[in-house]
């Protein structure tokens, strides 16, 4: 007799079936082997893809997390940042491998569900598989590293530079950077579509599942998933019905950090719009209607640096605001949580079932 974490698979096309038919433009897709068998499924919400689409910073963090249990070994994830800078999940995938081709399969994936021109940039942490992903599905985007990884990673080398035999094998952490590109690890290097984003959290409930004892049908997965996404949504919208101000909460005090710090900045104006800023320290060269500093915090950011607001002769919140990238604006924000919605998955008894059916069996155990 199956369990019920081995029928969960079977039923997984219907569930699928009913979590696009209550969230409206939901993708998901199925890959299975010659058999039947289970290999890989890919979710991404309706409104989540929405979000992204319209109203978010377009860099992608992209990981990877183990599962227990017998059947499903890896949760792949992709989260970017909201407006505030909080974390969203984009998207999942659940799979009994971790290799490259299900890393290609999984981004492909992805790209199908933003659309084939949506510009947008990856951040993960050190991983070839990752790369290859990336690469096979996104050829032409920039793909960077954690800062985070790249310090853990140079922690773990000195620690083995320290013990002999290795004292004498490996060369100095420093140089070990040397065999990855410079785009791949610096911000400075990295183009715009960065945001001086330096790591992205990876959202609880993804660890809880990945750490719970337990083991979860692949539909309960996608359940709680789902509630937790539900519930991020009904705080984020809580957070947009109290917004008083032009820009989010989080970029309201960026700004106001750097009205603080430049206040006393000598702006220069050298032709039309082109200033020259003296910050003490050194000069840079702002330019407002291309909208860059020489600094690169500016057009790195996406928020106007202190040379640039030094730069704005009137320095009112508005003239501010609108040197600020659209999507840090309250406006944005409410209109990716004033009114978007993530709806309950209907229970087991209330399921429609599709016309066709799919033969779905459970991968073989690990
Ligand atoms: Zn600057």
């Amino acid at each position: 007799m199956s369990t019920y974490t081995e029928r969960s698979f079977s039923q997984l096309p219907i569930f699928l079936h009913n979590l696009q038919r209550t969230n409206p433009n939901t993708f998901t897709a199925i890959k299975k082997t010659d058999t039947n068998r289970f290999q890989f499924c890919f979710v991404a919400l309706g409104c989540v893809i929405r979000t992204f689409l319209r109203c978010m910073i377009s860099l992608i963090y992209v990981g990877y997390l183990p599962l227990l249990g017998s059947y499903l070994t890896t949760m792949y994830f992709v989260v970017a940042l909201d407006g505030n800078h909080e974390p969203l999940l984009l998207a999942i995938g659940l799979g009994t491998l971790e290799c490259e081709e299900s890393w290609r399969w999984f981004m492909m994936k992805l790209k199908e569900c933003l659309g084939e021109d949506t510009e947008v940039g990856f951040i993960s942490n050190l991983c070839d598989k990752i790369d290859f992903g990336v690469q096979s599905a996104y050829p032409d985007s920039y793909h960077g590293y954690c800062p985070k990884d790249i310090a853990r990673k140079i922690r773990e080398l000195q620690s083995a530079c320290r013990k002999p035999p290795f004292c004498t094998l490996l060369r100095s952490p420093i140089f070990w950077l040397d065999d990855i590109a410079i785009s791949k690890w610096t911000r400075a290097f990295f183009p715009k579509v960065r945001y001086n984003v330096k790591s992205i959290d990876v959202p609880e409930m993804l660890q809880i599942i990945s750490t719970s004892i337990r083991e979860f049908p692949i539909t309960t997965i996608i359940e709680l998933i789902n509630t937790s996404i539900q519930s991020k949504y009904v705080e984020r919208a809580e957070v947009e019905g109290s917004l008083s101000g032009g820009l989010t909460p989080y970029v309201e005090s960026k700004v106001q950090k750097r009205v603080n710090k430049s206040y006393n900045w000598m702006a220069r104006r050298l032709y039309g719009d082109t200033f020259e800023v003296d910050d003490n320290f050194a000069t840079s060269k702002v330019q407002l209607e291309r909208r860059v500093c020489s600094c690169g915090k500016w057009q790195k950011s996406g928020i106007p640096c202190g040379h640039t607001i030094a730069s704005l002769r009137t320095r009112t919140s508005e003239a501010i605001h609108e040197m600020v990238d659209y999507k840090f604006t309250a406006f944005v924000y409410r209109l990716a949580f004033g009114s978007e919605l993530v709806n309950s998955i209907p229970s087991h008894v209330h399921w429609e079932i599709p016309n066709e059916t799919v033969v779905l069996l459970p991968p073989s155990k690990k």
